[in-house]
């Protein structure tokens, strides 16, 4: 862990609240292989790392709540066990003191569908949609966004917002394999099947949120499995329509930091506008013995990130 050992940070003064992350768990049952690009994963220890978490949680008293930034379950996890799979990881989450706000990531969806993923996760609302707001303090508002809600995955086949994403993919991906990046040039290699879009309903929502909550003169972190910052990940990680969520977010000046998972590597930018993104580094890939996780300290002025292992701590100071 970093450098804090109490109650106060490097800064001297006492957090407002503090939360746990942890993104990509990705568990499987399986022996461990690697990815597309030959990076190493360990499908089950993978596990380990979210238990010492939430016992690394637990012991410090300090998280008040824990956000999971999506894929709890991988994709080549046997589908007779996703079920299964699905409530174990979801029930390590549960032994953590306090709440867990979970998000969908592809990795669920090849899974579960939605009407089956959303009810283990917690996440009840209507139609489907996994995209809600919380308020852990009155001066804090964290949005946390659905990046599959135009997908290709996770929807019945016939649902509307398949049908537009096949559309999209078709228009954007000229490859057979819509998941290849193959021939995209740039920003365009993220058309891929295992991204999405916000759809218009959401960001409909969202623009009301952070109207709301610029009223209200709270400050809102923004979390959502995909990346909405190129700085802050690959092109292939990234949000479809991430400029246009960026385009509603700045704006208004409440939204100070954007988290993510997806792209397993990590990565922090500060954009034109001054935000913080941090793309969380994934538990799936930590060699055993090793972690990925940590804890956010919740000041007036910044986010203190202290991480372990493979997330590296740093201090997030608003510009605005
Ligand atoms: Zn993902």
């Amino acid at each position: 862990m970093g450098s804090a050992n109490g109650l106060t940070s490097a800064q001297g003064t006492q957090p407002l609240f503090s939360f746990g992350v942890i993104s990509d768990v990705q568990h499987a049952d399986i022996p461990d292989g690697r990815s597309f690009l030959g990076v190493p994963r360990f499908y089950r220890h993978s596990l380990l790392v979210l238990q010492r978490a939430v016992q690394n949680w637990n012991n410090q008293k300090r998280p008040q709540f824990v956000i999971n930034l999506g894929d709890i379950v991988d994709g080549y996890c046997p589908k007779h066990k996703s079920m299964s799979i699905v409530k174990k990881v979801v029930d390590e989450f549960g032994k953590f003191n306090g709440p867990v706000y979970h998000m969908i990531g592809n990795h669920c969806l090849y899974n579960l569908p939605r009407d089956k993923l959303l009810p283990l996760l917690n996440i009840s609302n209507l139609d489907g949609h996994a995209y809600y707001d919380f308020l852990p303090s009155p001066q804090y508002r964290f949005v946390v966004l659905d990046g599959y809600d135009i997908s290709a995955i996770g929807w019945p086949q016939d649902h509307p917002h398949t049908l537009k994403a096949l559309i999209f993919l078709e228009e954007k991906n000229p490859n057979l394999d819509k998941n290849s990046p193959m021939g995209l040039v740039g920003l365009d290699r993220r058309f891929l099947m295992f991204n999405g879009a916000v759809g218009k309903e959401q960001l409909e929502w969202l623009d009301a949120v952070l109207q709301d909550a610029a009223k209200l003169k709270q400050k809102v972190i923004v979390c959502c499995h995909l990346p909405l910052d190129p700085g802050a990940s690959s092109q292939e990680a990234l949000l479809w329509n991430y400029d246009e969520v960026m385009d509603v977010i700045h704006q208004y000046n409440c939204v100070k930091v954007c988290l993510a998972g997806h792209d397993h590597k990590g990565g922090h930018s500060i954009d034109s506008h001054g935000i913080h993104h941090r793309t969380l580094e994934a538990a799936l890939e930590c060699p055993p013995g090793t972690d990925a996780f940590g804890y956010i300290d919740v000041y007036d002025n910044m986010l203190s990130l202290i991480g372990t292992d493979r997330i590296e701590s740093i201090d997030m100071e608003f510009h605005s």
